[in-house]
Parts: C-alpha cells; structure tokens; sequence
C-alpha cells in the first residue's frame, strides 16, 4: 500500500483547509520560482524522466507531449490549457484536487505554462462543477493577491495569467479539440486533426491541453525528483493515480496509489472489498465507462496499469474502477452506457451519430432477450465498423464496452436469447391449447 509520505494529494478527502495559508504548510508554492530559473527544457526534461503520462484517459507521455511545442514564441502566443471538463461515468478524480487542493493545481500551471512558454493558462472546468470552480477561483485571486501568478509570478520574471472557463455539460467537450471550439465560444464539436493543438490551438495559436492530475503532479515531482516518482509503477506505467471506485464495495472510495497495484488488492484493502466478497463478483470496468469490461477471472490478478490493461483488451482510461457483483444485469448496464455515449455524440460523423444509436436500441432489445445469435456477430461488426471510423474517439469509446460485453459475456446473451424464445414458444403453444 503507498505510505501516506508519498502521497501527493495530502488533502484528497478535504480534512483540511485548502487555502493558501494551509496549502503552503502542506509544501505547495515551496521553491517555485527556483524550478522556473533551472529553464524550459530542463523542466520539460524533469517531466520526461519521471515517465508522467497523461492522467486523462489516453495515457500520452506528458513530458514528450510538451516538447511539441514551438521552441520559440513567434507571432502567436503560447497556450496552456486545462481540461478539467471531467465528465467520464465514474470519474470524480479532478473534482476532489481542485476544490480540496487548488494551489497544488494552481502551481502546476504556472510551471507548466512556462516550461511550454505560455503566458497564459485557460482551465476548462465542468459547468456541473460549482463548489469546485469556486474554490479554484477563489484560490487564483489569494495567488494573484500574493503574487504568486500575475506579473513576474513567484518572483521568477515570467508573466502569467490564468482563467477559468465554464463548460455547459456537454461530455464531448472534454475532448480536446471540441473543448478548444467551446472555449473560443463556439459549438463543442471536435476538429480534424491534424493540425494538431501544438500546431494550432486556442484561436489557431499553439497550445497544450493537459489533465487536471496531469499538471497538479507536476510540483511535486519536481520538489521530491523524477527518480522518487519513478519508485512506482512498472516500467513504463511510473508514479502515484488517484483511482475513483464505485459500484458495488463496501466503501466506495478516491484513493491515491501506486500505479501497477493489483486491482483485486486496491479493492480489498481500500474499499472493504466487493459486496458480498471477491467470489460474488461478476465484472468490473476498470477505467471509467468507455473502457471495456473485465470479468471476473481476469480481475483476479490484473494489475493497474496502462500496460497491462491493454494486454487484456482493456486501458487505464480516468483509473474510474467500477464494480459489478452477480446482482447486476450486465446487458443492461452496458445497454445504458451505449444510450449515454448515443445522448453524447456530436453527431458530425455518420459511423458515431448513426452507430451509437443503433448499438444502444439493439442492446436493449437484447437486454429483453429479443434477438438472435445473428445479431450478436452483426452488433460486433458494427462496433468494429464505428471503432477507429470517426473524428474523434467518441466512437471508439460507445464501441469498446460493447466489445467487451460479447467478449466475455456472449455466454449470456445467448441464454437471454434462447430463455426469451423459449417462453415465447410456451405462450404461443398455450394459445393453441386453448383454442
Ligand atoms: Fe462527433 Fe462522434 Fe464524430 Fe466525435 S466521433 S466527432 S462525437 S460524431
């Protein structure tokens, strides 16, 4: 189990005051500015030797990420913009940094901003997410009152400004680019890549968009080193993820851990294990909604991490575990993801707006048991039709869970499918019987 002194989010659960005054108790804004004067590349350099990938779902090498862009500033101004849209079924990570430890977050921008010379740093939060933004906006005026962000922020020469910006709660607008659209006042709707966002960002100006826990990380590791970050993990999966557990355990639970820790043990030893215990499990998705479904036996020893996720056809996504026990309908449960990502598609690529809503009203037909074999084989050709065939990764995210349910649960649709038949066969033979 991670020792409470590698804890990074030291007030994840918000037992203390997240203000400035306690937030620099707790190490925040601690040699700032002396990490600013060690330059650019050195701090791109710290952030790619701790092996930090990118803590919003896609898992991209932060440090590598931001050595796209342009060396210089030219014409266009640099961006630094946050995605804080959380909007993933089962992800409430970000949401408990920024309202609990907003100067840590606060402070990742600024050293963020200026590793990637940007004078400015947008934060895209999450309409829904009222106390949050408050608490971050109030943490930005104490900053700016202190001098720690504004004019030559933390003492160190460099100017930067930092915004927060309201989403309306469209979940599409946490992709990058639809957020980017939205920030400049437009309709979410993701853009063609490329060029991509390094290229031409906000406002057609070179831009970064990172996590939340992406940059609130970020000071920590440089004040504790690389090194300390790459203590955890596997190779390639390094450092400390807040995971957010929900379904059915004991306790339902944010947790900061090591990465690579086995699932079955964060389970049991920080949620009180499955209701009903380990045996009464049915599936668990391990990365928030769009991610495929594990069963059982394979939650028995995966670990969690990005890497060995994927080597079981599943990913770390938003680190959003969510349990199901034997109590759960699993065709339904994915039938109503299928209806969440079908309500969410931007609707400007035929494949995602026409194949979400297609797989979702098969799915609920399915969920009845009124189908046949058939259409589970022609379900999984159309999902592997909407997967890799749209602008955005929406249609791969409404594909994979129901990939993955006809992975490992085809045994039970089919059953659903022959107890429907075979009822309707009783119905009918007893209609004849009567007349
Ligand atoms: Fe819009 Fe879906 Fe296409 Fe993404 S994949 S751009 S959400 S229609």
């Amino acid at each position: 189990m991670l020792e409470d002194k590698d804890r990074i989010f030291t007030n994840l659960y918000g037992l203390h005051d997240w203000r400035l005054e306690e937030a620099k108790k707790r190490g925040a804004w601690n040699g700032t500015a002396d990490f600013i004067r060690m330059g650019h590349d050195w701090l791109i350099q710290q952030i790619k030797n701790s092996g930090l990938r990118g803590r919003g779902g896609a898992g991209f090498p932060t440090g590598l990420k931001w050595s796209f862009m342009p060396k210089e500033i030219g014409e266009r101004p640099h961006y630094l913009v946050v995605n804080a849209d959380e909007s993933e079924p089962g992800t409430c990570k970000d949401r408990e940094m920024m309202r609990h430890d907003p100067h840590l977050f606060i402070e990742g921008c600024l050293i963020a901003s200026y590793a990637m010379k940007a004078h400015a740093c947008y934060i895209y939060i999450r309409g829904e997410y009222v106390d949050e933004r408050n608490n971050l906006q109030a943490a930005i005026d104490e900053a700016y009152a202190a001098g720690l962000v504004g004019k030559n922020a933390s003492g160190s020469g460099w100017d930067f400004d930092i915004y927060v910006a309201h989403g309306a709660g469209a979940y599409i607008c946490g992709e990058e680019t639809a957020l980017l659209e939205s920030l400049e006042g437009k309709k979410g709707q993701p853009r063609l890549k490329p060029p991509f966002p390094a290229g031409a960002g906000l406002y057609g100006c070179p831009t970064t968009v990172n996590n939340v826990e992406s940059i609130a990380v970020v000071p920590t590791i440089l004040r504790r080193g690389a090194e300390w970050f790459t203590k955890f993990g596997r190779d390639n999966n390094h450092g400390t993820k807040v995971f957010c557990i929900s379904g059915h355990v004991e306790r339902p639970c944010n947790v900061e851990e090591a990465m690579s820790v086995p699932l079955k043990k964060l389970i049991n030893e920080h949620c009180g294990g499955v209701i009903g215990g380990w045996d009464n499990l049915k599936a668990i998705i391990p990365g928030g909604s769009s991610v495929p479904l594990l069963p059982r036996e394979i939650c028995d020893d995966v670990l969690m991490d990005f890497d060995a996720l994927k080597d079981v056809k599943s990913g770390l996504g938003t680190a959003a575990v969510i349990v199901m026990d034997k109590s759960t309908d699993i065709v339904r449960a994915i039938s109503r993801i299928s209806y969440f990502y079908k309500h969410e598609s931007c609707g400007q690529c035929t494949p995602c707006r026409e194949g979400t809503g297609w797989m979702w009203r098969v799915l609920e037909r399915m969920a009845e048991g009124d189908s046949t074999t058939e259409e589970i084989d022609k379900l999984l050709e159309v999902a592997g039709q909407v997967e890799g065939h749209t602008i955005c990764a929406l249609g791969d995210a409404a594909a994979w869970p129901v990939q993955g349910l006809i992975r490992h649960f085809r045994g039970e649709i089919e059953d659903r499918i022959n107890a429907y038949r075979s009822d309707r066969g009783a119905v009918s033979m007893a209609g004849v019987a009567a007349e």
